[in-house]
This record gives structure tokens, C-alpha cells and sequence, in this order.
């Protein structure tokens, strides 16, 4: 970089920025030798007490009450349950970190002493156990590492850091909200954003990155399948809605199969069917509840037109009513900004080891922190490896796949993960605040 001559008339985070080395690896080992036990108490902490999307009440005023400890200007309530901090060092870029902080209902059967054993309801009613079965309470406890270590070693940064708590992730919606509640409006929109996500196949040590498109649309439809229900000793005064939604189910398996190219990422799958109440009664009508994905705009929308096709060809076929079909968008598909993940790769490299940085393959879940992407901010989700490489070897050796995020056996080896995701993200944070 070629300086002005003149120092006066030079800007002094410039004089400042050529002043600076490229920064040496963070050691956070004294900051870690003081503070894990703590941040494990509090993984745990939270793993013990989950709640469902919308619910966060407890998780979200313990972080807030991280925040505010650590030294943060905090603002709750955003969103619903949503929690900003807010840590001003000075004049600079500002960095957004974001952790998710719900649950899913799901039993959990790890076995672990720290096992949740909270029961709620499903949105539906139904009586469900609730778990941190997506690692969001890892996510938590790391950002609350990062934060600590970050407000204890402002030296080492300069700018505005906007740690960022967000509800409802699991539904699609909690970043929404946050953003329709004027989110960049009241702190200011971000230069850049981080977040990162656990992975069930990843070692604990090892992060996973992927440039550019890494993450899925995703949205949801239901489909009421409509006939005449009646005794089912007499099925030809019917019209039979469980027979439609069985050759429904089959049928919409050849949207992807046999209408898209096969080199087109899409997903349809029917997560629920529910109809029916009695051996000896045909209902009047059968609810199918899908999940459609997909990268690509166009292969978006052809999927839902094609959907909307086959039910109502179906049931035209079968003298059925019209289906009702209900379209809900759900999270908006994730693209890593390029420029960040060439600025953070080396960063991520130096503290972890080049080998410990792997290149991951696109991926058809989704992930709200999307939203903040469409809304203009540069992002970057990167994935923390959480199994512990001992356990690995054994899940591997014998046979045994590894349990994935949203299963009721998934669980991190947290003190590791911590032991990689803290001095990662905070030398990410201080890479971009420099
Ligand atoms: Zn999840
Ligand atoms: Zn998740």
C-alpha cells in the first residue's frame, strides 16, 4: 500500500491500519484456562433447559444477562425474543455476530447426565420433549465465550461489535422478525456478519467452510386432500381422501425424479400424513405436510406449480374435490459472501491448523442467517466440527452412523468444541475489526 508523505494529512486509523502486522495467531489459553469450566456449566445449563421456537423466554434473558456482565449495552424483546448487544471501541467497521437459541421437539435419548427431560407442547398441541437437538446451545455458549473474550481484550480490536440473539430459527422466522423490527434501523445495519453452525460429522478441532451458495431454500406446504367420507364397508358411495394421498405421496416423488434435471438440486419429501380417525370410516379428508428445497429460483417455483398440478389433476381424476394447498416461505437460500471467506480462510487456517480447515459441500438444510445476507450485509456461516475425534473412532469402527443434528442422539462434545469455536470466531472478529 502506497502512503500520503505527509502524517498530519494522513487519517489516523490509516497511519494505523499500515502499522499493524497481519495478526499472530490468538491464544486464548489462559482465557480459556479461566473461563471454560464456567462456559461448560453454562452449555450445560442451557442444553438442561431448552424451549421450542417463539418460546425463548429463560435462554433469552440469560443471555441477555451474559451480555450485560460482559460489559455490553443490551436491548431485549426484538423480534419476539430476540437479544442485541451492543460494544462500541471506538470508530470502525461494525461486525454483527448472530447465535440461534431455540429447540425442537424432540425426546432426547443421548443418555447424557445433563439430558433435558422438559416436556411442552408442540404447535399443534401435541405433548412433545423438547431438545437442543441443532447444537443452537453450543452456538449460544460459544458466542457468550467470544463476547467475554472480545470485551476483555479491546486492545486487540477497534469498531463496533453487535452480538445479536435470535429466536425462532428452527421455524424460518426468527431472523425475519428481528429485521421487520428494525433491526438495522435502531443499531445500525452491519459491515459484515459471522455466525457458525455445529456439525454432526466434523471433529471437534476442524472447521468446514464453503464459498458461495451453501445452503438451501426452504419452504413448507400443506395439502388438504379433499373427498366424501362415509362407512368403509361402503367405499363406492365415498371418495376416498386416504387413497388419493397415497397415490399423492407417490406421485409428487416425480417432480424431482423424473421433471428436473438430475444435476438440479431439489428435495421434496412428505414429513406428515394425517387422516382418519377409525378401521371402519372413510374421513373426508387426509392432511400431507411436505418439505420442498431447492438452490435455484426458477426450480423453486416450478416445484411449487408442479405440486399444485398433481393435486388438483388427482383429484379431477377421482371426482374429489379441490385439494386446498397452502404455500409457506420459509428460509431464503444461503450464499457465503466470497470476499469475507477469503479474508477469514487464512485467519481460520493460523489458529486451527490448515488441515483443521476443510472445503464442505452445498447442503439442502437451511438457515435463516440468510436473511441478513438478502438484507445487504456481507455473511459468512462457517461449520464447527463437534464430535470429539475418540468417539468418531468409535461410532466409526463400529458401524454405527453418527448421529445427525435433529436427532434425539445428537449431542457436541462441548468443552472441545468450545476449545476450537471460541479462539476461531474471536480472532475472525478480530481479523475484520482490525
Ligand atoms: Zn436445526
Ligand atoms: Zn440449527
Amino acid at each position: 500500500m502506497n502512503l500520503p508523505r505527509s502524517p498530519w494529512r494522513v487519517a489516523p486509523w490509516l497511519v494505523a491500519l499500515a502499522a499493524s502486522p497481519a495478526p499472530a495467531q490468538l491464544d486464548a489459553t489462559a482465557f480459556l484456562a479461566a473461563q471454560l469450566d464456567d462456559l461448560v456449566a453454562l452449555y450445560e445449563h442451557l442444553h438442561r433447559n431448552p424451549e421450542l421456537s417463539t418460546r425463548e423466554k429463560a435462554t433469552s434473558a440469560r443471555m441477555a444477562e451474559e451480555l450485560r456482565k460482559a460489559g455490553f449495552e443490551v436491548t431485549d424483546k426484538i423480534g419476539g425474543y430476540g437479544v442485541v448487544g451492543m460494544l462500541r471501541n471506538g470508530a470502525g467497521k461494525t461486525l454483527m455476530l448472530r447465535a440461534d437459541m431455540d429447540a425442537l421437539p424432540i425426546g432426547e435419548e443421548t443418555g447424557l447426565p445433563y439430558a433435558s427431560r422438559i416436556r411442552g407442547e408442540a404447535d399443534d398441541g401435541r405433548p412433545v420433549g423438547i431438545m437442543h437437538a441443532c447444537g443452537h446451545d453450543l452456538h449460544m455458549t460459544n458466542q457468550v465465550g467470544v463476547a467475554r473474550w472480545l470485551a476483555a481484550n479491546q486492545d486487540r480490536w477497534r469498531g463496533s461489535l453487535m452480538v445479536l440473539f435470535q429466536p425462532a430459527e428452527e421455524g424460518g422466522i426468527g431472523a425475519k422478525a428481528m429485521l421487520d423490527d428494525k433491526l438495522f434501523e435502531r443499531f445500525g445495519k452491519p459491515d459484515f456478519a459471522l455466525a457458525l453452525h455445529t456439525a454432526h460429522d466434523l471433529a471437534t478441532g476442524v472447521v468446514g467452510v464453503r464459498p458461495g451458495w451453501a445452503m438451501a431454500n426452504v419452504d413448507s406446504v400443506d395439502i388438504v386432500v379433499r373427498g366424501r367420507g362415509g362407512h368403509g364397508s361402503a367405499p363406492h358411495l365415498t371418495i376416498d381422501p386416504i387413497t388419493l394421498a397415497c397415490y399423492l405421496v407417490a406421485d409428487l416423488q416425480t417432480i424431482v425424479s423424473r421433471e428436473l434435471p438430475a444435476t438440479e438440486p431439489a428435495v421434496l419429501s412428505v414429513g406428515a400424513i394425517h387422516g382418519g380417525s377409525k378401521n371402519n370410516i372413510i374421513p373426508d379428508r387426509c392432511e400431507l405436510m411436505l418439505t420442498v428445497r431447492s438452490y435455484n429460483e426458477e426450480t423453486r417455483a416450478y416445484m411449487h406449480a408442479a405440486i399444485q398440478r398433481k393435486a388438483k389433476a388427482l383429484a379431477a381424476a377421482h371426482r374429489a374435490p379441490e385439494p386446498e394447498l397452502t404455500f409457506k416461505d420459509g428460509t431464503p437460500a444461503l450464499r457465503n459472501d466470497d470476499e469475507l471467506l477469503a479474508r477469514i480462510r487464512p485467519i481460520l487456517r493460523r489458529q486451527l491448523g490448515d488441515h483443521n480447515v476443510v472445503e464442505i459441500g452445498p447442503q439442502m438444510v437451511g438457515e435463516d442467517f440468510s436473511r441478513y445476507g438478502l438484507a445487504g450485509v456481507p455473511i459468512l456461516m462457517f461449520r464447527l466440527g463437534t464430535i470429539a475425534p475418540a468417539r468418531m473412532a468409535q461410532l466409526l469402527q463400529a458401524g454405527t452412523p453418527l448421529p445427525p443434528l435433529h436427532s434425539s442422539r445428537y449431542h457436541p462434545d462441548a468443552r472441545e468444541s468450545l476449545r476450537a469455536g471460541i479462539p476461531a470466531m474471536a480472532a475472525a472478529a478480530c481479523e475484520l475489526l482490525r
